[in-house]
């Protein structure tokens, strides 16, 4: 694609990096067979090569965006299925990122638009505020609901509210968690802000999985927080940036070679936030720590299938024997990750019959707070994703990200009726295959063999 940027534009380095992504498209249009937003709509400008069109002109012309454009942008899920199609190799998640903050910076939003998104970029890294949050919104659910009939976004938020919260106790402590036997691995597992509060037992299973199986585990310390993925998808680079320091500021110990700290894997078992911490050696560029850090990320899924290589996984007889398994791969894992086997092999290395639901590629309309802010995109999205896990006749839906989990629960119970498809993260199903408790998640559904 030809660019028309000023000699002065180039000086900038987020204009080159756009520029040298620009230039490798050709417009051919592939991606948009894969744009879940395209194929709801059909309209050159919900789909990657028309959006590109869109961020091109923004960034040419540093002319303030129109609604229409900031619409377009905004349905975007950051999905990066097009990534993953493109046989060009565009990367599509720079020149949308950019395109992101240059709205943050010229465009006004509508007040109540603009207050959500705030709220959100403050409340959702904060677990104590957050928790805090989701129990007045069980008490106040009814005035929630009765102002939902009135606005999506606020339909949306309190069907955010769970039923019923977990207690904080169950979070995993920091500290260092030896091998259970030989030490293979040192593993950091860092714990995230919102699956802290809705969902605990996940980093819980993965440490019993992993001390299994020969890793030692070390919790670092809360002294960072979040890995700055909600806020960098909000637009807000810097307050983004400033979590990826204050963050690397707290692990170096655990990433530098000559540290005796030092880990070998880095683990968030929240894809989004694992494939975001990959994201810091382009986000942090003069730090070498950072790049150290990039390198030793890894999904769990990964690391599991690099141990099982080395040593067969402790599996429990019979746990697995009857039980199907619909294996939903959150985007930021197939596409972020560009990882579409390892967590299919690793279950079935535990037995499992493992199916995937119809169009795997296509998101499920969770993408980071996307379904609060774009409740009727997710909504279809989330609907046909339930539909294809459903479909399958899978015994259990398995993820590996808090969002999809959330967004698919809700969703699965209605596609289900009577007998909804439970959905667990990755770690609580190999946790309970090699020796671990019962998933609580799994509640009074039955599953086939020796339960
Ligand atoms: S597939 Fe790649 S090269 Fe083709 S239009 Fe899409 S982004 Fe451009
Ligand atoms: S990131 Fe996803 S929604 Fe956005 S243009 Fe690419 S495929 Fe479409």
């Amino acid at each position: 694609m030809q660019t028309h940027f000023t000699d002065s534009q180039r000086d900038e380095p987020g204009i080159r990096i756009a520029e040298e992504v620009l230039r490798k498209c050709v417009h051919c249009g592939f991606c948009t067979a894969t744009c879940p937003t395209y194929r709801i709509t059909g309209d050159e400008l919900e789909s990657p090569r028309g959006r590109i069109a869109l961020i091109q002109d923004l960034l040419e012309t540093g002319a303030a965006p129109t609604p229409l454009t900031v619409s377009h942008l905004d349905h975007c899920l950051s999905c990066l299925s097009c990534e993953s199609t493109c046989p060009s190799g565009v990367s599509y998640r720079r020149l949308i990122d950019q395109a992101r903050e240059l709205i943050e910076e010229k465009y006004r939003r509508p007040r109540f638009d603009r207050g959500l998104r705030a709220l959100l970029a403050w409340l959702l890294p904060q677990q104590a505020w957050f928790r805090a949050a989701l129990v007045a919104g069980r008490w106040s659910r009814p005035l929630l609901c009765f102002a939902g009939r009135f606005s999506l976004r606020i339909d949306a938020l309190a069907r955010m509210v769970p039923g019923a919260l977990p207690s904080a106790r169950d979070a995993i402590r920091p500290g260092i968690y030896p091998a259970e036997g030989t030490e293979i691995r040192r593993v950091a597992l860092i714990a995230g802000c919102v699956q802290g509060v809705l969902a605990p037992d996940i980093d819980a299973a993965t440490l019993r999985l992993l001390r299994r199986h020969g890793c030692t585990v070390v919790v670092p310390a809360p002294a960072a927080g979040c890995c700055g993925a909600l806020p960098h998808h909000l637009g807000k680079g810097t307050p983004a940036q400033a979590m990826a320091h204050r963050n690397l500021d707290a692990w170096r110990e655990l990433v530098r070679t000559d540290s005796p700290a030092a880990v070998d894997t880095v683990l968030m078992t929240a894809s989004g936030c694992g494939s975001h911490l990959k994201d810091y050696a382009y986000l942090l560029p003069d730090d070498g720590d950072a790049a150290e850090l990039a390198r030793r990320v890894k999904d769990l899924s990964q690391l599991l299938d690099e141990l099982s290589a080395q040593t067969p996984l402790r599996v429990v007889s019979g746990i697995s024997a009857g039980v199907t398994l619909a294996w939903q791969s959150p985007c930021s894992l197939q596409h972020g990750f560009n990882e579409k086997s390892a967590p299919i092999r690793v279950l079935q290395a535990c037995g499992f019959d493992v199916r995937q639901p119809q169009n795997p590629h296509l998101c499920c309309g969770s993408a980071g707070t996307y379904n609060l802010l774009q409740p009727a995109f997710a909504e279809r999205l989330g609907r046909d994703k339930a539909d294809a896990i459903t479909a399958t006749g899978a015994t259990i839906a398995v993820s590996a990200n808090i969002g999809c989990i959330t967004q698919l629960q809700a969703k699965l119970a209605v596609a289900g009726g009577e007998r909804p498809t439970p959905i667990l993260h990755l770690a609580q199903i190999l946790d309970w295959a090699t020796g671990g408790e019962r998933p609580a998640a799994l509640g009074k559904h039955e599953v086939p063999g020796k339960h």
